[in-house]
């Protein structure tokens, strides 16, 4: 047998890039590696991308070590090669490359194209991305199942949402053989692509043109924005990408088996994915489902591109001069906010007496002046009655006490609220009972079935992306056999207006329909440095405790970064903590924090900020 070789492995061209970080070294001295298998991972501002091995071999020694800064051709690694392998791969190295290899022994490893081993990835399925520089490497996207391949699995996880890829990585990181199925050809949900993420980003702009319009009143003047559209859409895919490729990567290095194609039970053990180039079948011993949940249609609304879902108004086709918001929930609101500070007339209708139904009225109220003051109309109480999509706009008509018969718009945002995909994956075959689109599930996540799991949107209200995470990581855990469950004090939730409203545990509205007995601290921002600094005094931190000093039961928090500050009092929650632990817990000053603090000293009878003081402690 001919003598191994020694084969040092470079970095690839990297197009346009250079000086590009290491974040990460995926091998060490000693490990063997197959033809392909990633070596490290670099990162620019604009992408990640992992350089593949040229060969198959062994590790010798390292050449750059995580954080270095490395260029076309710098050294990355010796490896120990067959001749066979090192002449094979210096010519695809000589064949891909401008620039013919350094030395006879050194090889740089192709750029993306060359197939993977059937056994690692088949037919990766790549799409061209205007945003990826010339030679790096994509990011692979999910694999199209070859038509009748058969897969096994000791986890199956259905939909990669914040759910199910967090299901799926806890999974693999426990030691399970997972393949992660997704419908749709990238990685991240319905939060990721046209949910939290992209209307987060659009959030911020419209804060920002707040602020700075606000900032007139302190005698500094900006000017109206311009706004351009399409910058502004390509600042949010690019967020939205380059997290999405984040998952891609961390897929791979977890060496889950990701598939695409809608996937429908066949049996209790059994899946069946379709996808347009075929369809393939995968069996396991666990499934865990997180198809998550898809918009409710408002009965008798035609189908006309005008009419908005959230994902249509997330694509920022346009700003219309007139915007209609049926749905004064979350969603709508969220929308409605960006809308309003892009330029459109909003408009929105509400069948209910309040925004944000369920939500405390004192919280709702300064979201609601705001939106008063920014939209054109709000019609509480009113419902709309038909809307019509005719040649030069749409027409609503309306039934309600202040709302006119009729309106005329350019767009309209359906957002009535959303429900689970349970009803679209065949879930009978498997024995599972789908309730108005949702698997009911136990504190183990764990459906009718014993060994398949239900996590997120698609296990029922509330439909949340953190909710869905945390149940991902229980459902995994638990088919590890770890003592897991899904027991949180609280679940908080954000709606991210202006000012923002975040509440978690117990709402006054919910104490008083239960006769649950409660005192309420309550600390005004106008009594706040900071939020005077900030000139928003729009809001108030109130904390629920048990009668007599005892522990906190609920929070609500409005005003800006009310969801950045909520998370103190769930921590609270989850510690059992009453008034004098939050209160003797030093807030920065001046901070809005400190509201929190300042609210527990009320609940506490300490406070010094606000006149009088309940004694009650000494
Ligand atoms: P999803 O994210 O819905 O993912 C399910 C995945 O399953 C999808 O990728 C889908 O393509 C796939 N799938 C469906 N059917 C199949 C099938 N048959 N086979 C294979 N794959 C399938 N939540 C927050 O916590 N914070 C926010 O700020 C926030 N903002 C939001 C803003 C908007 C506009 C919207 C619409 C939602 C928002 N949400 C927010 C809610 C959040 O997006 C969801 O709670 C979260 O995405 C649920 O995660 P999931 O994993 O359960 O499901």
């Amino acid at each position: 047998m001919a003598a191994p070789e020694r084969l040092l492995v470079r970095v690839p061209p990297l197009g346009d890039f250079e000086d590009v970080e290491v974040i990460e070294i995926l091998v060490a001295p000693g490990d063997r590696v197959t033809a392909e298998q990633s070596l490290i991972t670099l990162e620019s501002d604009k992408a990640s991308m992992e350089i593949p091995s040229p060969a198959a071999g062994t590790v010798v020694e390292l050449s750059v070590s995580e954080g270095a800064r490395v260029s076309e051709g710098a050294p990355i690694l010796v490896l120990e090669v067959s001749p066979a392998a090192a002449r094979g791969a210096q010519a695809v190295a000589a064949q891909r490359s401008a620039e013919p290899a350094a030395a006879p022994r050194d090889a740089a490893p192709p750029a993306a194209e060359r197939a993977r081993p059937a056994e690692e990835a088949p037919a990766e399925r790549r799409a061209p991305s205007p945003e990826r520089p010339a030679g790096a490497r994509p990011a692979p996207r999910p694999v199209a199942p070859s038509a009748g391949e058969r897969l096994r699995a000791d986890v199956l996880v259905l939909g990669a949402g914040p759910g199910g890829y967090t299901a799926a990585f806890r999974a693999a990181d426990l030691g399970r053989g997972v393949v992660l199925v997704e419908r749709e050809p990238v990685l991240g949900g319905v939060c990721l692509h046209v949910g939290c993420i992209p209307s987060k980003a659009l959030l911020h702009v419209a804060a920002v043109v707040r602020e700075t319009e606000e900032l007139a009143g302190a005698g500094v003047a900006f000017g109206a924005p311009r706004i351009e559209l399409p910058r502004l859409r390509a600042h949010k895919q690019a967020v939205v990408k380059r997290l999405a490729d984040g998952l891609v990567t961390l897929a791979r290095q977890r060496k889950v088996h990701v598939v695409q194609g809608a996937a429908r039970f066949e049996s209790a053990n059994r899946v069946r994915v379709e996808a347009p180039g075929g369809a393939t079948t995968v069996d396991f011993d666990h499934a865990i489902v997180a198809v998550g949940s898809r918009p409710i249609a408002l009965p008798g609304i035609p189908d006309d591109p005008r009419i908005w879902t959230s994902t249509d108004a997330l694509d920022l086709e346009a700003v219309p001069e007139r915007l209609l918001v049926v749905g004064g929930g979350v969603i709508g609101l969220e929308l409605a906010t960006v809308f309003a500070a892009l330029g459109s007339r909003v408009s929105i209708v509400e069948l209910l007496p309040e925004l944000l139904t369920g939500v405390d009225a004192d919280l709702v109220r300064p979201v609601r002046a705001a939106l008063e003051a920014r939209c054109e109309a709000i019609w509480r109480g009113t419902r709309l009655l038909e809307l019509r999509a005719e040649r030069d706009g749409l027409r609503a008509r309306f039934e309600g006490q202040g709302a006119p018969a009729e309106a005329a718009f350019d767009r309209a945002l359906i957002a009535v609220g959303r429900t689970g995909r349970a009803d679209e994956i065949a879930a009978e075959r498997a024995g599972l009972r789908v309730e108005r689109g949702y698997l009911t599930v136990d504190a183990k996540q764990r459906t009718s079935q014993p060994h398949i799991f239900a996590i997120g949107d698609v296990s029922g209200p509330p439909l949340l992306a953190h909710r869905a995470m945390h149940q991902g990581k229980v459902a995994a855990e638990v088919i590890a056999g770890l003592p897991a469950e899904f027991d949180a004090a609280a679940v908080p939730n954000v709606a991210y207006t202006d000012p923002e409203v975040a509440w978690a545990g117990l709402l006054e509205a919910e104490a008083r329909e239960k006769g649950i007995a409660y005192e309420k601290a309550v600390f005004p921002w106008s009594a706040s440095g900071r939020a005077l600094g900030l000139r928003r005094p729009d809001g108030h931190t109130k904390l629920l405790f048990e009668p007599g000093g005892g522990r906190l039961l609920g929070a609500g928090i409005v005003g800006a970064h009310a969801g950045d500050l909520i998370v103190e009092t769930v921590l609270a929650l989850e510690l059992g903590a009453d008034a004098t632990d939050i209160a003797l817990t030093i807030h920065p000053h001046p901070t809005l924090s400190e509201t929190i603090g300042l609210a527990a000293e009320v609940g506490a009878g300490t406070a010094t900020d606000l006149l009088p003081p309940r004694r009650r402690s000494q």
